[in-house]
């Protein structure tokens, strides 16, 4: 029995409505008052963010950003990984942005599994991910780490403007994180 039944558009459906069909309905409603903003798909600020998926942090509340204004590039943890590299590249090169923001947090979730976990999923699956799990324990360290991949990478062409912080569960602060 699904716990979205109040809001599915009939009881026969709500009887069988998933979390995206919740989804689906709200996207109806948001479309239904949506105005086309005319833009482009160039960033208005310049600025790509970089942050963890945590489902604790709104981006665009937190920071004050608009429709229109960056990039977000999240996963798990904020890590720059290769794939992160990527779409800061693209961002970079083919959509105009400048500035890079990192984004990690307390409490989380990354700080409390280890790269045991790749062998957890070998034991369980019969085959090792490529993948680094990228957990960490010092969260200042991570972000200087983070910091330093986006600055050092060959394929930017802009790190002069790559600014790192851990943002505040609880109280909703960023603090930043400086070099060291
Ligand atoms: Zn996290």
């Amino acid at each position: 029995m699904s716990i979205f039944a109040a809001d599915g558009p009939s009881e026969a459906s709500a009887a069988t409505a998933s979390v995206t069909d919740r989804l689906v309905d709200a996207n109806q409603q948001y479309a239904a008052a949506f105005q086309d903003p005319g833009m482009d798909a160039r960033p208005v600020l310049k600025v790509a963010v970089v942050a963890c998926m945590d489902a604790r942090i709104d981006l665009h509340r937190a920071l004050g950003l608009a429709l229109g204004d960056c990039h977000t590039i999240r996963n798990a943890g904020g890590v720059v990984t290769d794939d992160t590299i990527r779409s800061l590249t693209i961002s970079q090169r083919a959509l105009g942005t400048r500035s890079v923001v990192l984004i990690h947090h307390t409490n989380c979730g990354m700080q409390s599994i280890t790269e045991d976990f790749r062998t957890e999923l070998e034991a369980e699956v019969g085959q090792r991910p490529t993948w680094a799990v990228e957990s960490f324990t010092d969260i200042d360290q991570d972000v200087r780490q983070s910091m330093t991949r986006v600055r050092t990478s060959p394929f930017l062409a802009h790190t002069d403007d790559v600014r790192g912080f851990v943002f505040d569960v609880n109280t909703g602060l960023l603090r930043e994180i400086t070099n060291k």
